[in-house]
């Protein structure tokens, strides 16, 4: 049995990852301060013995000893991210210092939860992990991109300087149950939307693209790069190389809910990403992972989810 310190856990991501490892037969400690996790994802868990608890930040040093840490703290929203930029930022910077000094002192293995957004806007497509990105370092985005990029600076910087067992993904957009209702992302907005007969809203023309997958790949890749070997440090991209616009993600929503709703165009937003696309070789040839859940099963799942919690 490992110990396991999932930072974060309280999160869409990070509760379904303490899922995984507690099924797996390891003692999960799950770090959150709730600023954007919720005790609803983890209610199940709490009754059990090899599950932990800590309300604690993680820009804060702490002590601890496990043989592994995932490093998921960090708002993921554009809309919480951008309202709390320099609690991002700190999170973000900050609470990987903290976890990777418990790595070294500890000689813990450690995962960080990377993300697309190091990209930017990319002006490269599909992106590769060989591509450096486009990110503009003082817009609205930046506390996170940047955030995100500093954080692989620094996992980067102690395996060469202090040989820490590093391993870092760069996930891209990811939905399932448990997403949070009210931090504005895509896919659980027009979820709602449609399910309470609402407009659904549409940034700019809809013409923009994400690749959506579905959490229990996500996680599955992440469980996989963690137990990968030493020496597959990443960085690695896990994503669903399906390209969608948004237009087609609400015309499936509008579909699989059966919903009437219209949709209304907004304004499109500063430094929105127009194409987002993975490139998941790597994934493949070193993990020998893919995504095995299609869109429309892994919405069929999210929008049952999203059913039971507006009962
Ligand atoms: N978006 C949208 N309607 C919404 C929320 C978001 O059209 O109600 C757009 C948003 O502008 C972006 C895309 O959907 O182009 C994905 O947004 P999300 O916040 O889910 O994730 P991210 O931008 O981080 O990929």
């Amino acid at each position: 049995m490992k110990k396991i310190l999932v930072t974060g856990g309280a999160g869409f991501l990070g509760s379904h990852l303490c899922d995984k490892l507690l099924a797996e037969g390891n003692q999960v400690i799950c770090l959150d301060n709730f600023f954007s996790g919720h005790k609803r994802n983890i209610a199940h868990l709490i009754p059990l013995p090899n599950f932990e608890l800590l309300v604690q930040d993680a820009t804060i040093p702490f002590q601890l000893s496990v043989d592994e840490i995932y490093n998921l703290a960090c708002p993921a929203s554009p809309r919480l991210y951008q309202s709390f930029p320099i609690e991002t930022f700190k999170t973000s910077i900050l609470g990987a210092l903290n976890l990777l000094e418990i790595a070294k002192k500890t000689g813990a293995k450690i995962f960080q939860a990377s993300t697309s957004e190091v990209y930017g806007d990319p002006q490269l497509h599909p992106q590769a992990e060989s591509y450096f990105g486009n990110v503009n370092p003082i817009g609205p985005r930046a506390c996170y991109d940047e955030g995100k990029r500093g954080a692989e600076t620094l996992f980067f910087d102690y395996h060469r300087q202090h040989q820490v067992d590093i391993k870092v993904m760069r996930i891209f957009n990811t939905y399932g149950p448990r997403m949070s209702a009210t931090d504005g992302r895509v896919v659980s907005n027009l979820i709602l939307q449609a399910l309470q007969g609402e407009a659904l809203t549409v940034v700019g023309d809809g013409n923009q693209t994400r690749s959506f997958c579905y959490v229990d790949d996500t996680v599955d890749a992440m469980w996989r790069l963690m137990n990968s070997s030493k020496t597959l440090t990443g960085p690695i991209n896990v994503g669903n190389p399906l390209e969608c616009t948004i237009l087609d993600l609400a015309s499936l929503i509008l579909d699989l809910t059966g919903s009437k709703s219209q949709l209304t165009f907004l304004p499109a937003t500063a430094d929105d990403p127009i194409r987002r696309q993975p490139l998941v070789d790597l994934a493949k040839n070193e993990l020998s992972w893919t995504p095995s859940v299609s869109l429309k099963d892994g919405l069929i799942q999210t929008i049952a989810y999203f059913e039971k919690l507006l009962k």
